[in-house]
């Protein structure tokens, strides 16, 4: 978030100074660990139905960001949108009947992105799978993106458009006009924290939920779009992205344990793909990574606006699939009045003091 936001702030002529704890390539951030699914029709089933609406929104609106993040950076971050397939082992197929009667409950006017297929129609979509699932579900408008191509790009936008950056530097607390690190106070106009489960002392109420992913490289296994396996316990998904690798995630812990992933997740995660499709035998596990999503009691983000101070939290599970909502809120905080649930003007009378470029 804190990223994109700088990203956008430079394009419009201000001066901006990062700072993270992290290397600039976000190594230990959870936007790098994360699958980069934007999924709202997945997602609504058990979550909030605003994550439905803004997250449609969103997903419209990445294609331009990502072109004006290309002719910035250089860089074509993978993106598609080509769906995804919803599928359940046969003993669980009760589990995908009751996800597909959740969705029709839930979004009743979307039936029409929502297919039921039989094996010979999901043969046709992802003819790989059709070997062991004979029914499927289809949303065809959901998609993904690259997370590590986005990260890159957007640190070497950044550097094109003159950010500076402060890596490995731990910001103590982020005031209204200050960013205090160690004993030293930087001072600007706007201070933005966007520190994630790292701002978790300063936000009432923000919590983090661990989650763990594996990333891995299958050659073996042709699959083009995410599939979402559903099961009692839980649900797996596997993302697609270049060359042949598959972001297999995720669990979803209420801890704030940010340890490395355990044996008991990484033997579920692997199992569970292994029966999806068995070319993932030979697959090379890439990387296994843990981290916190940051998530507000109602699991919803939130832009926080005072004098000289913008605070963008709560992206919970859904920082790639709501950010460019988040984004748009935070930035029109600066030059009016926004009226959008996400924003919270903590004190009418002060707005950022930031109307104008440098
Ligand atoms: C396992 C997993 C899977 C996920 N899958 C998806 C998905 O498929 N789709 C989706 O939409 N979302 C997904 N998410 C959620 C998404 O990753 C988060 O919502 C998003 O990354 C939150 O963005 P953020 O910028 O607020 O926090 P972060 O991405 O964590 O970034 C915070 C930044 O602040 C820095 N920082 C923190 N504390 C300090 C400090 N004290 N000083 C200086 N710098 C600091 C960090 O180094 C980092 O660079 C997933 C998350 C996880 C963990």
């Amino acid at each position: 978030m804190g990223r994109l936001l700088a990203w956008q702030l430079l394009r419009r002529g201000h001066s901006v100074t990062l700072f993270d704890r992290d290397s600039a390539a976000g190594e230990l951030s959870a936007a790098r660990v994360a699958a980069a699914m934007l999924a709202p029709y997945s997602e609504v089933v058990s979550g909030e139905r605003e994550v439905f609406d803004w997250g449609r929104k969103a997903l419209a609106a990445w294609p331009q960001l990502l072109q004006q993040l290309q002719a910035d950076s250089g860089i074509d971050v993978y993106f598609q949108q080509r769906g995804s397939v919803v599928i359940a082992h046969a003993p669980d197929r009760s589990s995908l009947e009751h996800f597909n009667r959740r969705l029709a409950q839930t979004v009743p006017d979307f039936g029409h992105c929502i297919k039921n297929l039989a094996q010979d129609q999901l043969r046709e979509l992802e003819p790989e799978l059709a070997a062991h699932f004979t029914q499927a579900t289809w949303l065809s408008e959901e998609g993904t993106l690259d997370n590590r191509e986005l990260l890159a790009a957007l640190e070497a936008a950044i550097r094109r458009l003159g950010g500076r950056w402060h890596e490995r530097v731990c910001v103590a607390s982020v005031e209204s006009g200050a960013i205090h690190v160690g004993d030293d106070i930087f001072r600007c106009d706007l201070a933005i924290d966007a520190r994630g489960f790292g701002a978790k002392h300063q936000l009432a109420g923000l919590r983090g939920v661990r989650g763990e992913v594996l990333w891995v490289h299958a050659p073996e296994v042709n699959l083009t779009r995410p599939v979402r396996l559903m099961h009692p316990r839980y649900q797996l998904y596997i993302a697609p992205k270049r060359d042949s690798v598959y972001v297999i995630g995720a669990t979803e812990i209420e801890s704030e344990s940010l340890a490395p992933i355990t044996v008991r997740s990484s033997l579920e995660l692997q199992s569970a793909l292994y029966s999806v499709h068995t070319g993932f035998a030979e697959a090379n596990v890439l990387h296994a990574y843990a981290n916190c999503r940051p998530g507000f009691m109602n699991n919803l983000p939130r832009v926080e606006v005072s004098r000289g101070l913008l605070r963008a939290n709560g992206l919970y599970r859904h920082g790639y699939l709501l950010s460019p909502v988040v984004l748009r809120c935070a930035l029109e905080t600066l030059t009016g009045d926004v009226e959008h649930p996400i924003v919270r003007v903590i004190n009418e009378a002060a707005r950022p003091s930031m109307v104008a470029g440098r």
